[in-house]
């Protein structure tokens, strides 16, 4: 008999977790709202026990000398395998039954998501957890905010009671959306791509993965490369590119990253994908709340990515 994948994550998740093999963090959270975005920030002070990786940064010599820890995954941690990836279960998480998508050779996460990787994500995220969507999200780079330089893409659930990232009530309000338009929210004060995504075309392939793949490998480079037009307009050109991209069950977003640190008030904060889905996470008091009482958590976002340049031409309208 074969299992659903929701089943299988669920059956691994619980086994590994009564082994040790996996570490769960408890987590309180709090809801802030800044800018019409109510951000989720989850406090999870025991996470300070998880071992310190170093970023994802751009020393090779360093990188090599460590243990790659998706080559091979933990075994109790494997939930399946797919054709060119495995199914992983992140081995320290604050969210339950949060997974990984590895590529089961070694491939660089400073590489961007190619059809089957896109492909393979969909598939993943629409039926991993029965009980709620969830969303999918890459950190790509040495400024996203990236701890593995193994290429992995990462699966989320989403509340029940909110199945979809705070930053969608922004893009809700985008008037007559098109799916493969691409469109930027003047609320946001940095560099960021959006695109709706066609879902009666995704529906109608949902079996098929070289359709699926080539569709949303489409999205994706749409989105990388208006990204890029972007930043030639705002951004000094001669950085590594970092970038964070989401994904949900009917849009795609891109931000392209300038650090993996923001600092509120003299505290460090790491940010990923997440803190732009409107996510956030803390681990002591003082962080949170700082946070709580920070007046704009955009600025903060703003700080790990790339102001709009007030001088740049604007937008033409196609
Ligand atoms: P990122 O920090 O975005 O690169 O994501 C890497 C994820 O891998 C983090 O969520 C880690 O908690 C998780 N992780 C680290 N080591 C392992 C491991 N041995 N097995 C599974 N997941 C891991």
């Amino acid at each position: 008999m074969t299992h659903s994948l929701s089943t299988l994550i669920q059956q691994t998740y619980d086994s590994a977790l009564k082994n040790g093999d996996l570490l769960f963090f408890e987590a309180e959270h709090a809801v802030k709202d800044s800018n019409g975005i109510k951000f989720e920030i989850t406090y999870a002070p025991t996470l300070a026990q998880k071992p310190h990786h170093e970023s994802a940064g751009t020393d090779d010599n360093k990188k090599k000398a460590k243990i790659n820890p998706f080559l091979p995954p933990h075994p109790a941690l494997k939930v399946k395998d797919l054709d060119e990836h495995t199914v992983v279960l992140n081995k320290y998480c604050v969210v339950p039954h949060h997974a990984l998508i590895v590529t089961k050779e070694y491939k660089s996460q400073t590489q961007p998501l190619f059809p089957e990787d896109l492909a393979a994500t969909w598939k993943c995220m629409t039926t991993a957890y029965g009980y709620t969507p969830a969303m999918a999200f890459y950190n790509c780079g040495p400024y996203s905010g990236a701890s593995q330089p193994h290429k992995h893409i990462q699966i989320l659930p989403l509340l029940k009671e909110q199945p979809q990232p705070p930053i969608k009530a922004l893009y809700n309000q985008i008037q007559e959306r098109k799916a493969g338009q691409i469109y930027v929210l003047d609320k946001l004060p940095f560099v960021h791509v959006m695109t709706p995504l066609d879902r009666s075309f995704i529906d109608s392939c949902s079996d098929n993965p070289e359709p699926l793949g080539d569709y949303l490998g489409q999205m994706f480079f749409g989105l990388l490369d208006a990204m890029f037009q972007q930043m030639r307009k705002h951004a000094e050109p001669s950085r590594e590119t970092s970038y964070n991209f989401l994904m949900t069950n009917d849009f795609m977003m891109m931000v392209p990253r300038s650090s993996e640190i923001a600092n509120m008030n003299g505290l460090q904060v790491s940010i990923n994908s997440l803190g732009f889905a409107g996510m956030l996470l803390v681990r002591t008091l003082e962080e949170l709340n700082t946070m709580q009482q920070y007046p704009d958590l955009l600025e903060l976002l703003a700080q790990v990515g790339f102001r709009w340049n007030p001088d740049a031409e604007p937008d033409v309208e196609q």
